[in-house]
């Protein structure tokens, strides 16, 4: 049933196939939409295009930048050979906002899960392989403590293991389950002082 006009349907219907909008989220966030000044709309379509086009995989670590190198692996100050792993951006922005780490990262962006068809060869496995050949001298796997990151912790341990490359894995503190991004900055400093080697 069509309530509000094929236009205000159309944006509805957009914005409800985003992650967590549900329909009356997108209905609320349409009618402050249509309400906002023009000039504000503009703007906030501007930096969606703006976002889309210019955001990349940094070429290093995989992560999300709008630069060929990301700043983290730009930084002459960081330890390059300390590599943590995680599945997310926004894993490596929680591990950030704590400060106390000066290694490098790689985003996996995801983990490998049989149950959902996501293998080895869908996530960017290759890429830290490849960095491997490098000098490392550590590699922290910080994958979530779910079913997938453990599996892809183990995955990814077994892999390393015969080049010699020290290979660890943050400690349990972490709840199991628990995103990374949704854990406080005290418990992951914790699970990260108190890794263990694999
Ligand atoms: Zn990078």
């Amino acid at each position: 049933m069509d309530y509000y006009g094929k236009r205000m349907s159309k944006l509805i219907e957009q914005l409800s196939a985003l992650p967590g909008i549900g329909s009356k989220s997108a209905q609320r966030l349409a009618f402050h939409i249509i309400h906002m000044p023009e000039d504000r709309v503009k703007q906030l379509t501007d930096a969606i295009t703006d976002a889309r086009e210019n955001v990349r995989y940094c070429k290093e670590c995989c992560t999300l930048t709008d630069q060929e190198i990301c700043p983290i692996c730009s930084n002459p100050a960081r330890d390059k050979k300390t590599i943590m792993v995680v599945e997310t951006t926004r894993d490596l922005a929680a591990y950030e906002k704590t400060g106390k780490y000066e290694g490098v990262y790689h985003v996996l962006h995801g983990a490998i899960s049989p149950m959902l068809g996501v293998g080895p060869g869908d996530i960017r496995l290759k890429e830290l392989i490849k960095r491997l050949e490098g000098d490392v001298s550590e590699v922290i796997i910080a994958t979530n403590s779910s079913l997938e990151g453990e599996t892809t912790a183990m995955y990814i341990s077994k892999l390393i293991k015969p080049t010699g490359i020290k290979v660890s894995r943050i400690a349990s503190g972490v709840p199991v389950g628990g995103d990374l991004e949704y854990i406080d900055e005290m418990t992951l400093l914790r699970a990260l002082e108190g890794r263990v080697e694999l």
